[in-house]
């Protein structure tokens, strides 16, 4: 089971902000398997189709780390927003049954 996006169809939220994913059969950059475009509250997220899940996830954190850096001014470096989403990403990846569980948890509601 992976992380499959609807294209064109599949909007996160998060607080006011909207968040339009999109798959593409080829990026507007070339070399990289996602691109954050725009600004809060209008952003969207494109991701290569046809990766694996494993990439795919990984791509859809890092694109996110954009956005949450774009909207609380981070001023995050691209090294930055990468080394973030390569290392939480390895600790997920590293502990699968305690990434179950912290998801859980963080899901839980009170
Ligand atoms: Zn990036």
């Amino acid at each position: 089971m992976g992380l499959k996006i609807t294209p064109g169809s599949e909007t996160l939220r998060w607080g006011p902000y909207s968040i339009l994913l999109l798959t593409k059969p080829s990026l507007s950059e070339e070399n990289c398997y996602g691109v954050y475009n725009g600004q809060p509250p209008r952003v969207t997220i494109e991701i290569l189709d046809g990766l694996s899940p494993s990439i795919t996830s990984a791509t859809m954190f890092h694109e996110l780390v954009h956005a949450v850096d774009e909207s609380l001014g981070l001023g995050l470096t691209e090294k930055a927003v990468r080394g973030v989403e390569v290392g939480m990403c390895s600790i997920l990846q590293q502990n699968p049954e305690w990434a179950r569980r912290w998801l859980e948890g963080l899901l839980e509601t009170p």
